[in-house]
């Protein structure tokens, strides 16, 4: 096979993907290439958009389109009390979906571990702090993994809000350890949130 230095490059990002393999990063690589009018320029086209117009919001977390307010926080016509801490984007919705809680969210975008360089910063816990004063918040609902950095981050949270008048509850019982919040079903998210302990 010809050595085309460009599909190399693509093996190597496409492979970085989650559940993606070299295999089926190949595999993906070719289909683009038989369909380059059908899949490979739009693909490339919109790629370009999401690089240049989505952002991270610097108050919650969730992403948002650079030109406009966030929905996850500012466009927010009802007043909620209590705010979901979570991980990933891909964790609020399914809670959201699980249709069990009333409130707003904050998407730390992942955890604090010895392996990785995220920072308070990163975290947005100065903003956090900054919403429970501003919203008048009475309940802070840690929703992180029932994995050790989950944990960690948890507690990272919580000594960070020691000097905040809010109560903190974490998610209890049904939550498996070692259990990602997004891959739980409806039910044990439910459980988990009425079961929820302070912290
Ligand atoms: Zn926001």
């Amino acid at each position: 096979m010809q050595n085309i230095s460009e599909i190399n490059k693509l093996i190597k990002l496409i492979s970085k993907l989650p559940g993606l393999g070299p295999k089926s990063a190949k595999r993906i690589i070719l289909k683009m290439i038989n369909n380059r009018q059908e899949l490979m320029k739009p693909l490339a086209e919109t790629l370009k958009e999401a690089y240049n117009n989505v952002i991270r919001c610097n108050i919650c977390g969730t992403l948002k389109t650079s030109s406009s307010a966030c929905d996850n926080c500012e466009n927010i016509s009802k007043k909620y009390n209590k705010i979901c801490v979570v991980e990933n984007i891909s964790d609020q919705w399914a809670i959201e979906s699980s249709s069990t809680f009333q409130g707003y969210f904050h998407i730390l975008g992942g955890t604090l571990s010895s392996s990785n360089t995220r920072s308070r910063e990163d975290l947005l816990i100065d903003s956090l702090i900054e919403r429970i004063k501003k919203n008048n918040i009475e309940e802070i609902i840690l929703a992180t993994s029932a994995t050790v950095e989950g944990q960690t981050t948890a507690f990272y949270i919580q000594d960070s809000l020691k000097n905040v008048n809010v109560k903190i509850s974490k998610l209890a019982q049904g939550l498996p350890v070692g259990g990602e919040i997004e891959n739980l079903d409806d039910g044990t998210l439910v459980s988990a949130f009425k079961n929820r302990k302070n912290f």
